[in-house]
């Protein structure tokens, strides 16, 4: 999370509020439209259709804080559980301007599908405040986190609801969380959390795990096209944790980062980026802005640049019916949730672009969340060898069904994905019945 305001920042793109309302990237539609053509193909019955589609619980509260000035502001925040017939809820937590009842709705049904994707006993929730971190000190943003975890401290819960970091949300973020349930509680809670700091709790190997899941996924996709992983060359969009775990562990395992962004824009090197370097600039000036050992390009630009991989790591709707005809990569590792529209995936289809989709790809975060909560509950914590093989075993195994699964049905790998997840879900259904 940005928390320096002492430096300049680079002129930063300014998020467009009207943008999140177009039919084609409203995220709940997007996620329905390919939940309905993977339910279909499944033949699912309606009943269950209609109890899969619906939200178990949507809350919305307002988060009043005083601000450092002494004003008094009020903040808007959601947790929506979609479903948990599998087990607890889980879903990240983010705080961003763009947060919407529509959006946290979308990411939370796509967390049910994860979990049961790479097969996690969870089910799926998701919580976001609509707010501007890098706006705010230290100390509001935990003022924040505190107001906003005790207005839904009912729903959370090792064994009901477990939030973990998504956009803008951190271990510290996660840190005041667990402290605030437990101070409730009146014992320390450290399983109602993933993503702590490892002193208090959390697993070795978690804030790698999603970018370490895109490598180990990109490396499957690569051997099904018979494309060698040493010098493919990979842009990445994003240059977050994911974003850049991804850059950093690809290029680590052999691969050519040309190009890496975030929200201050992108760099390019047809020879190949050093991460290192990148990230080392990153750390001292927060932004890839002003990197001199590389041509700036656009976000856009980035989208459509010729490389093997492509890596959208960063938000939603960015690859879209007006830029997916110029995509060049051969393969995309959807490293964000939802970064691909269903219009755009009709149009990459048509192209042969192979998409690795965000429910399969980037559900390395919440597999190592699983085992953070499982150590947690046994109190017995894996050396981080254990935690990468588990992860890279999970994520393997998993892509394997997925690919099956649409071969089986000749569709992409993301209506596979949907069907192996939904048909987990359904089957989970129909073993409990209705309770009426
Ligand atoms: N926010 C991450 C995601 O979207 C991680 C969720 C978790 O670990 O619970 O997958």
């Amino acid at each position: 999370m940005a928390t320096s305001k002492s430096r300049k920042s680079p002129p930063l793109m300014k998020p467009d509020r009207d943008r999140r309302f177009a039919a084609e990237e409203n995220p709940f539609e997007a996620m329905m439209s390919r939940f309905d053509d993977a339910a279909a193909r499944l033949k699912l019955e309606p009943g269950l259709y209609r109890v899969l589609r619906a939200p178990e619980k949507q809350i919305i509260v307002s988060v009043p804080i005083p601000r450092d000035n002494g004003e008094i502001e009020v903040f808007t925040g959601f947790r929506v559980l979609h479903n948990t017939s599998r087990g607890p809820a889980k879903g990240g937590i983010r705080f961003d301007l763009n947060v919407s009842l529509d959006e946290v709705k979308a990411l939370a049904a796509w967390m049910t599908w994860k979990c049961a994707v790479v097969n996690l006993p969870f089910g799926g929730s998701k919580g976001g405040v609509i707010c501007d971190p890098s706006s705010m000190s230290d100390r509001e943003i935990e003022r924040l986190t505190r107001r906003y975890t005790s207005a839904i401290i009912e729903t959370l819960g090792p064994d009901s609801d477990v939030p973990a970091p998504d956009v803008n949300t951190n271990e510290r973020v996660m840190a005041w969380i667990m402290d605030t349930y437990s101070m409730h509680k009146r014992h320390t809670v450290t399983g109602v959390v993933t993503g702590k700091p490892v002193a208090m709790g959390g697993s070795l190997g978690r804030r790698d795990a999603t970018g370490r899941g895109c490598l180990v996924v990109t490396r499957s996709a690569l051997a099904r096209h018979k494309m060698k992983l040493q010098g493919a060359s990979v842009a990445v969009q994003g240059f977050g944790n994911v974003g850049s775990t991804a850059a950093r562990l690809m290029a680590e395992a052999g691969m050519k980062v040309v190009a890496v962004s975030d929200k201050s824009g992108g760099i390019y090197n047809r020879k190949g980026l050093d991460i290192a370097d990148c990230l080392k600039w990153v750390n001292e000036h927060r932004f890839l802005h002003g990197y001199r050992k590389a041509e700036a390009v656009s976000n856009d630009e980035l989208l459509t640049l010729q490389c093997d991989v492509l890596v959208p790591a960063a938000l939603e709707n960015v690859i879209t019916s007006k830029n997916a005809n110029a995509i060049q990569a051969k393969i995309i590792c959807e490293g964000a949730n939802g970064p691909t529209t269903a219009q755009a995936d009709v149009i990459l289809d048509a192209k042969g672009v192979y998409v690795i989709p965000d429910i399969l790809a980037n559900a390395g975060g919440v597999t190592v969340s699983y085992f953070e909560w499982v150590q947690d509950r046994g109190g017995y914590f894996w050396d981080e060898e254990t935690v990468n093989d588990r992860l890279q075993k999970i994520m393997m195994r998993s892509f394997d069904e997925v690919s099956e699964m649409s071969e089986k049905h000749k569709v992409s790998m993301r209506i596979g994905a949907y069907m192996l997840a939904i048909d987990r879900v359904a089957a989970m259904h129909r073993m409990r019945g209705l309770y009426a």
